[in-house]
C-alpha cells in the first residue's frame, strides 16, 4: 500500500461513499446460490470455509433485485445501486422504439457508472473475472484494471498467468465457476489488489437440487478456493444474484403458464406480445423460462386494466402489474418496462408462446430457474463481523448489491 493510496478521499458512487480498502476486497457473486444450498451443504459438512464465515463473520439473508435474473443483479452488485438507477432490468428485452426484441450484449444500456470502474481510475487495482464473455462486457464497461472471462481462457492465462490446471473449462459444466475462482486465487497471490469481483455461472443449480450429490460436491469445490482465498488475507463477502426454485410438477414435467398464448385465448390473436427477460440464446438449460415476464400490449383497442385483471387470476400468477406500479415497487428504471409485468407464483414458470420454448434443452431434468419474488432471498455473507454502525444498519434488511459497501466499508480487516 503507497503513501497516497491512503490518504486518498472516500469516492461517491451513486449515492454512496466507498473508503479505500486497506486490505484486498473479495466479492464473490455467487450464482443462483439460493439458501437451500448452503443448508444442505453445510448439513453434509462439505462446506468447513463457508460455515467459519457463517459463523464468525457476518451470515444474513438479503433481497435480490427484481427481476431476480442474472444480469440486472450483477449490474445492481456492480454500482451498488437498485435497476432504477442502474438501468439494466433484464438480460434480453424489447426495443419500443424499433420493436425489435434485444439481446443485452454489451453495457450500452447502462446509466451508471461501476465501483469497479471509478476505483480503476482512481488509482486502485481493480480486477473482473466473470464466467461469461458477454456479462463481462457490462461488468467492465470504463473499467481500466483486469477485465477476465471463464470463456476466454486462453487471454486469462496470457493476462495474468497459470489459472490452476485449466487449460479449456468446459462451456457446459461447473468448471466455468471454478476457473473464476482459481483465477481469484491467482490474481491474489500474485499481483496487488485492491478489489476483486469473481461472478460465477449458475449451470448446477439450474440442474441440480441443493441436496443432489453433484450441488454438494459443486460447493465443496466452491468452498475449497474460498478457503484459499481467506488464507491469502483477503476479506471476502459472498451474495447470489438470484436464488432458484424447483418448477416442475410431480410427474416432473415443467409447470408453465404460457402468458402470451393465454392472452391471444381471452383477447384475440395479436392481442399481446410477451418478452422473456431470461432468454439468453447461450444459456438453454432453463428453456427461457423463468418467473418473470414483460407484457406489451400490440392491439390499443384493448383494455390494460382488464388484461391485467384476467392476468392476475390465472393459475400459477403472484403479481400482475400494470408497468409504473411495478416499477415503482420494485425499483425498476420505467424506460422499456412492459405495460403490464407478471411475476410467477412459487413453483410456476411463465413463457410467452408454447411453440417459442425448446423443452428437449431440459434434457429429462426437473425445470429449476428463477426470476420472480420467489427466488428473491439471497445469502449475505462476510468473512468478518460488521463494525457496530453496520450491525445496526443491518437490521434493517440488506439487498445483495449493498455487499460492497458492507465488505469495503463496514468491516475492519
Ligand atoms: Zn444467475
Amino acid at each position: 500500500m503507497t503513501g497516497d493510496r491512503e490518504i486518498s478521499p472516500a469516492l461517491s458512487i451513486n449515492g454512496r461513499d466507498y473508503r479505500w480498502p486497506v486490505a484486498p476486497v473479495v466479492v464473490i457473486c455467487f450464482d443462483g446460490c439460493d439458501p437451500a444450498y448452503l443448508v444442505a451443504a453445510e448439513q453434509a459438512h462439505a462446506i468447513p470455509n463457508l460455515s467459519r464465515m457463517m459463523r464468525d463473520g457476518f451470515h444474513r439473508t438479503a433481497l435480490a433485485a427484481m427481476p431476480t435474473f442474472t444480469n440486472p443483479n450483477n449490474v445492481a452488485i456492480a454500482c451498488g445501486a437498485p435497476p432504477a438507477v442502474t438501468g439494466v432490468s433484464g438480460n434480453y428485452y424489447l426495443d419500443r422504439a424499433t420493436g425489435r426484441e434485444v439481446m443485452v450484449l454489451d453495457g450500452h444500456q447502462m446509466k451508471a457508472e461501476t465501483i469497479f470502474a471509478r476505483f480503476s481510475a482512481t488509482g486502485a487495482d481493480v480486477a473482473v473475472v466473470t464466467a461469461k464473455d458477454k456479462l463481462l462486457r457490462s461488468l467492465a464497461r470504463n473499467h481500466t484494471g483486469i477485465a477476465l472471462s471463464a470463456e476466454s481462457p486462453e487471454a486469462a492465462i496470457a493476462a495474468i498467468g497459470p489459472i490452476g490446471a485449466w487449460e479449456r473449462p468446459d462451456k457446459y459444466s461447473a468448471d466455468l465457476s471454478l476457473f473464476v475462482l482459481d483465477a481469484g486465487v491467482a490474481l491474489l497471490e500474485r499481483q496487488h489488489c485492491d478489489i476483486v469481483y469473481l461472478s460465477l455461472s449458475d449451470y448446477v443449480q439450474h440442474k441440480h437440487a441443493p441436496e443432489e450429490p453433484e450441488a454438494i460436491a459443486f460447493m465443496g469445490e466452491v468452498d475449497a478456493r474460498i478457503g484459499r482465498l481467506l488464507k491469502l488475507g483477503a476479506v471476502v463477502g459472498i451474495v447470489a444474484d438470484h436464488g432458484m426454485n424447483d418448477m416442475a410438477g410431480p410427474d416432473g414435467s415443467a409447470r408453465v403458464l404460457y402468458v402470451q398464448d393465454e392472452l391471444e385465448r381471452a383477447f384475440g390473436p395479436g392481442a399481446a406480445r410477451v418478452i422473456c427477460p431470461i432468454t439468453d440464446p447461450f444459456v438453454r438449460h432453463h428453456a427461457s423460462l423463468g418467473g418473470f415476464v414483460r407484457v406489451y400490449r400490440r392491439n390499443d383497442a384493448l383494455d390494460m386494466t382488464a388484461m391485467q385483471h384476467h392476468l392476475a387470476g390465472l393459475d400459477g400468477v403472484e403479481q400482475a402489474l400494470l408497468g409504473p406500479e411495478a416499477c415503482a415497487l420494485y425499483e425498476l428504471p420505467e424506460e422499456g418496462e412492459g405495460d403490464i409485468v407478471v411475476i410467477a407464483a412459487p413453483g410456476f414458470a411463465l413463457g410467452a408462446a408454447a411453440a417459442e420454448h425448446d423443452l428437449s434443452a431440459l434434457a429429462g431434468h426437473r425445470l429449476r430457474s428463477h426470476g420472480g419474488t420467489a427466488e428473491q432471498k439471497v445469502p449475505f455473507i462476510l468473512s468478518h463481523p460488521l463494525d457496530p454502525a453496520f450491525a445496526a444498519r443491518a437490521e434493517a434488511g440488506l439487498r445483495n448489491f449493498d455487499i460492497f459497501d458492507y465488505a469495503i466499508n463496514g468491516v475492519t480487516p
